[in-house]
């Protein structure tokens, strides 16, 4: 993984947010600074600039500042991916574990079409729950994935791991060691 000093010098990190023992890493900071947001799309993008991507899926919320720039980018169209009973139209979701309880996220039932080519984007990839109910979303929808993107992994919750036993490709960005 490429580890970008300017941009992990971006993101604020809160201790015990929301919760006692989480380091909140926040991206906002980043997002806010012109050459800092620049140069993570570009980087997010670069490893599948040679390749055929038909879509890219951002999660809500984050990913879709991110996702949106990065389909720009690869010159490919933006599908969201949300928590249950936002999204308008017909929908297929995806239960997936949370530390404690479970939640739903959505995709609209036509977004994907058969055989197309996706690319998943999110801001940061912990435990990789979220990540892991998207790439079944998107294999249930007909897409294929070719990878998935992130700005900041946390290597001691294994979320990468976890992509990689489904035969997912992932890149971040920035790694923070802990919670
Ligand atoms: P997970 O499903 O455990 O991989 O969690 C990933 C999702 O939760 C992403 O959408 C992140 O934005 C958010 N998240 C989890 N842990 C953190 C953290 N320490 N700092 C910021 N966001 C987090």
């Amino acid at each position: 993984m490429q580890h970008l000093k300017d941009l992990e010098d971006l993101i604020r990190t809160i201790p015990d947010y929301p919760r006692p023992g989480i380091m909140f890493r926040d991206i906002t900071t980043l997002l806010a600074d012109p050459k800092g947001l620049k140069k993570a799309i570009k980087s997010m993008a670069k490893p599948f600039e040679d390749e055929k991507v038909d879509a890219v899926v951002g999660i809500e919320a984050r990913g879709f500042i991110l996702g949106g720039a990065i389909a720009d980018r690869l010159e490919c169209g933006f599908i969201p991916i949300r928590k249950k009973g936002k999204l308008p139209w017909k929908t297929i979701g995806q239960e997936y574990t949370l530390e404690y309880g479970v939640d739903v996220i959505e995709i609209h039932e036509d977004a994907i079409e058969k055989g197309w080519r996706v690319l998943i984007v999110d801001d940061l990839i912990a435990t990789g729950g979220t990540a892991e109910a998207a790439v079944k979303l998107v294999r249930r929808s007909g897409g294929t994935i070719v990878g998935a993107t992130f700005i900041v992994d946390l290597p001691d919750l294994g979320g990468m791991k976890r992509l990689g036993a489904l035969d997912i490709q992932s890149h971040a960005l920035v790694a923070f060691g802990g919670h």
